[in-house]
């Protein structure tokens, strides 16, 4: 059978840092070709151990991709396209900040084989948007997503955030009404979270943040009203039309191959887990001056029969359709509802999961605190797990 492969593409840069955001990126940053010039030394590296795999899903991901000079990231979709064998039905998604888009340049990403853009809105209320400093309004917004559609874009993905400072379930409920007005085919919703780090932890006593109830009627209400206007959820935070789930993110979920190139971007590649250290400079330097031995992984390690098994059911728990308990016997000859006989019992009577048409999954209120209970399912270390949920997030 043709092996298959994601790729994600790691572009570190902003134009302004989000208060609240921790995800590896510089604002202050001119060399952009000694950049691209080594994103695509590392593709080459990368060409020959993948000659073999169909590159099937693509993620230009950071960051913000748009920040890059247009004719930079031309470049990086040629090298993609030199480099591995990219499928005739691949996925193509770029993030797109709505600030730094514009008709000519979306029309050449179009062109050049992108296919799905996932814009970072989070709310329709500028207040809202002032206060995660945000850099663009709702009505900028809209512009960019019209200027999307106008360039061919009709595979578009919106986020959105609840639990913002200030935010109600009325507000969020405004913002859900008027980016389903938009119809794109897919959105994602995260719940804000404050990250040691960021100027959101070093002031999160001032901030006027939802409470936890208010968080929990917030998701649950999102759910409902995008189910009802014809989203579905398949994953805690990503719902889709129909046919239109993210086909790249699907593969982090259903433990399935992928490849990042890039500062920072994770892998799980050939049963390894690996991943480059978060610094512009030191990657350039690592792949310009191949014989200074410069280190630029920061974690690598082979994934144990015993790890891949929890591996999966943290992730595969993450999807509304959860663990098939036919597929995990298969795959792992194990039964699952036996190994965590006492844990399920607790979470199905607590209204946390339930259990149908063989499959254990998450009901909402269990999606919410998701985070929690997956821990009880684990047998390895927490600081893996932790890792491989950075490594889904970035
Ligand atoms: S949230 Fe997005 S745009 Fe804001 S700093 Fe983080 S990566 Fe950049």
């Amino acid at each position: 059978m043709e092996k298959r492969l994601g790729l994600y593409i790691h572009i570190p840069f902003c134009e302004h840092k989000c208060d609240y955001c921790d995800f590896y990126s510089l604002t202050k940053f001119d060399d952009y070709v000694r950049f691209v010039d080594t994103m695509l030394l590392q593709m080459e590296d990368y060409a020959a151990q993948t000659k073999d795999y169909i590159v099937d899903t693509v993620f230009i991901g950071g960051g913000t991709p748009t920040v890059l000079p247009v004719k930079r990231m031309l470049e990086i979709i040629d090298g993609i396209y030199r480099n591995f064998n990219i499928s005739s039905d691949v996925e193509f998604t770029m993030e797109a900040n709505p600030a730094t888009v514009n008709l000519k340049m979306l029309k050449k990403y179009r062109k050049a084989g992108v296919n799905r853009l996932s814009f970072g809105l989070q709310s329709a209320i500028d207040t809202e948007l002032e206060s995660l400093s945000r850099i663009h309004t709702f009505d900028e917004f809209v512009d960019s997503y019209e200027m999307a559609r106008a360039a061919g874009f009709e595979n578009i993905n919106v986020d959105i955030m609840y639990g913002i400072p200030g935010q109600t379930r009325h507000s969020l409920g405004y913002t859900l009404e008027q980016v389903c007005d938009l119809e794109p085919k897919h959105i994602s919703l995260y719940g804000l979270k404050i990250e040691e780090g960021t100027p959101f932890y070093n002031k999160r006593k001032k901030l006027e943040l939802p409470d936890e109830d208010t968080e929990y009627e917030m998701y649950k209400y999102a759910i409902d009203y995008l189910a009802f206007r014809g989203y579905w959820q398949y994953e805690i935070s990503n719902f889709s039309t129909d046919g239109y789930k993210c086909r790249h993110n699907l593969k982090y979920w259903d433990c399935q191959e992928y490849l990042g190139i890039g500062p920072a971007a994770h892998s799980y590649f050939n049963d390894r887990r690996f991943s480059y250290k978060r610094s512009v400079d030191m990657f350039m330097d690592a792949l310009e001056y191949v014989d200074a031995g410069i280190d630029i992984i920061e974690e690598d390690y082979t994934v144990t029969a015993e790890e891949r098994v929890d591996e999966y059911i943290m992730l595969r728990l993450r999807l509304t359709e959860g663990i098939d308990v036919n597929e995990f016997k298969e795959k792992f000859g194990k039964d699952f509802g036996a190994m965590f006989e006492k844990e399920l019992k607790l979470y199905i009577d607590n209204g946390f999961m339930e259990f149908k048409n063989g499959h254990y999954s998450f009901t909402p209120k269990g999606m919410y605190v998701s985070n929690y209970i997956l821990s009880s399912f684990l047998s390895f270390d927490s600081d893996i797990a932790k890792n491989i949920a950075n490594g889904l997030d970035k």
